[in-house]
């Protein structure tokens, strides 16, 4: 007979690892609180034009690459149309002048000795360090759990790599571009790049996938590649609950037995596993029964994702003046935005114009979007009449700046829409809005945050709130890897195909 998994959560953990659940003939059943699968990876349809809220580059999308099979494997690969963009983004300053951040390290290489012929060895490291990291694979086969020594040979080769990441991770941009001599460059790259803090390492991580041309931008966006995923689970013959919120995870003699779902019903199987935000599993469905002090500290101390403010905005205009680019164009303006407290005295607007399939012919989806504060947002919240306004006055904003960018622009949007952290919170119940769970940090490379909880057995976590970083390829890495555990625990071979 097959054994059972339940599966709370549909978003794209919660689908993959429904997928290799049945792969490897378990019967599984997803529990998703929302009318639809996809969670954080989604989008949402405002007069005719379709808000993406998620995707802008999907690693994996090399064949080739290790996160590629993932792909093929859940039903993505054979079916997605990949666009590869020129541009990371456009970084214009106050007097208008452009700085243009290329995905070839080549061509990004070229630019900036035009740009500064003096900075030529500065420009060539950091270049070499786009190039050193193209060629970085994760080996991504097994979870660090089922690691044997042979694993442990094959992993030593990566140690270069590693001391690579570790020495970048200690390097910010702002000291890193203190090396240049010409003042245009070193103000200009420090600021594109997020500001003086952000580590080295990760600039050179996001352009080295872009350079190898290994993370894409699927057409159709978020809600394509959850489609995807969802037809290969349902093919495969998985169950899936929509408005199924689970209230408890149901707990005999210090073993998940099954869930009890908002509705009072309870629902049993030989598995569990948690694909839904962290906090709201190890406190809430589990009363915080089974925790120790790392998981306390890591809770206590939050170091997540700031959630977003995210401005949609559809738009009557063709936008062959504004490049594709991955992060959007970014530009300044006088009169700073005030959000939830703080001054915002630039925008990034990333146009859709790569994308036909959101947005109606001659016309363009885009969206702005800012770091904001939780707290305030929640308060806010609370008086529904101000929370509304004050939506609306960002809005208002938002298209008042862009048309001093676009003269004669604000006549020509036809849709605005406001999501806020509590959006996120709303629909998907990731905790303060985090909409990509834990930060980087050095464990988003190892995996090093244990995916079970003291004291409980026949459970596991999965998702972004036990991978640090978060993202889409983790999402299937992770589904998979879950099902690796639990393959182990039953003494059955692991398989990705079904026969
Ligand atoms: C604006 C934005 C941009 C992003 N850009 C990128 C990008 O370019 N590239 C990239 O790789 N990643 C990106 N991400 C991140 C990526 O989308 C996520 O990390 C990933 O989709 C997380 O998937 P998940 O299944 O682990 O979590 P989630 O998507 O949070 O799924 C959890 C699911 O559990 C459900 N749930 C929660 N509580 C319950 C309950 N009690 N009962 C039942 N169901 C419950 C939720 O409704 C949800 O569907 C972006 C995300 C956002 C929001």
């Amino acid at each position: 007979m097959e054994k059972s998994i339940i599966i709370i959560g549909g978003g794209l953990t919660g689908l993959a690892a429904g997928c290799y659940g049945r792969m490897n003939g378990y019967k599984t059943s997803i529990f998703e609180m929302h009318k639809m699968a996809g969670g954080v990876c989604t989008a949402w349809k405002r007069k005719g034009y379709t808000i993406d809220g998620a995707m802008n580059w999907l690693g994996g999308t090399k064949p080739g690459t290790s996160f590629f099979k993932f792909w093929e494997e859940l039903g993505a690969a054979p079916n997605w149309k990949i666009y590869n963009h020129d541009l990371y983004s456009v970084y214009e300053d106050i007097d208008g002048r452009a700085f243009n951040i290329y995905c070839d390290a080549d061509r990004f290489e070229q630019y900036l000795l035009e740009i500064a012929p003096e900075d030529e060895a500065v420009i060539k490291e950091f270049t070499k360090g786009i190039r050193d990291f193209s060629r970085f694979d994760m080996p991504v086969e097994k979870p660090a759990e089922l690691n044997n020594w042979v694993d442990k040979i094959k992993a030593a080769k990566m140690l270069p790599m590693l001391m690579l990441m570790k020495k970048w991770m200690k390097v910010s941009v702002g000291d890193f571009a203190k090396r240049m001599k010409n003042p245009y460059l070193r103000q200009t790259l420090t600021s594109a790049f997020g500001g003086e803090q952000w580590p080295m390492m990760m600039i050179f991580w996001m352009l080295g996938l872009q350079h190898n041309k290994g993370a894409g931008y699927v057409i159709g966006g978020a809600l394509e590649l959850v489609r995807f995923l969802e037809e290969r689970y349902r093919a495969l013959g998985g169950e899936i609950h929509f408005k199924a919120r689970v209230e408890k995870i149901l707990v005999e003699n210090d073993q998940a037995v099954g869930i009890k779902l908002a509705d009072g019903t309870e629902h049993r199987a030989d598995w569990v596993i948690s694909a839904a935000d962290g906090r709201t599993t190890i406190f809430d469905l589990l009363d915080g029964k089974y925790i120790d002090d790392t998981i306390k500290n890591r809770y206590d101390n939050r170091d997540i994702f700031e959630p977003l403010i995210y401005v949609g905005l559809g738009i009557n205009r063709k936008f062959d003046d504004v490049p594709a680019a991955i992060d959007g164009l970014s530009f300044p303006f006088e009169k700073p935005i005030i959000i939830a407290g703080k001054e915002q005295k630039r925008m990034s607007l990333l146009v859709y114009n790569f994308d036909p399939t959101l947005s109606p012919e001659g016309k363009n989806v885009a969206h702005v979007a800012y770091g904001t504060d939780y707290d305030y947002w929640e308060e806010l919240y609370k008086d529904p009449e101000k929370y509304k306004a004050e939506k609306e006055r960002i809005a208002d904003e938002v298209v008042d700046r862009l048309n001093r960018r676009f003269p004669g622009i604000a006549e020509q949007v036809e849709m605005r829409d406001v999501a806020t952290p509590m959006t996120w919170v709303r629909y998907t119940g990731n905790w303060r809005g985090s909409y990509e769970g834990w930060m980087f940090s050095a464990e988003s490379f190892t995996g090093s945050i244990r995916k079970t909880l003291p004291g409980l057995d026949n459970f596991y976590m999965a998702g972004q709130w036990v991978n640090p970083g978060g993202g889409m390829p983790t999402a299937a890495l992770s589904g998979n890897h879950t099902i690796q555990l639990i393959c182990k625990r039953d003494n059955k071979k692991f398989i990705t195909t079904r026969s």
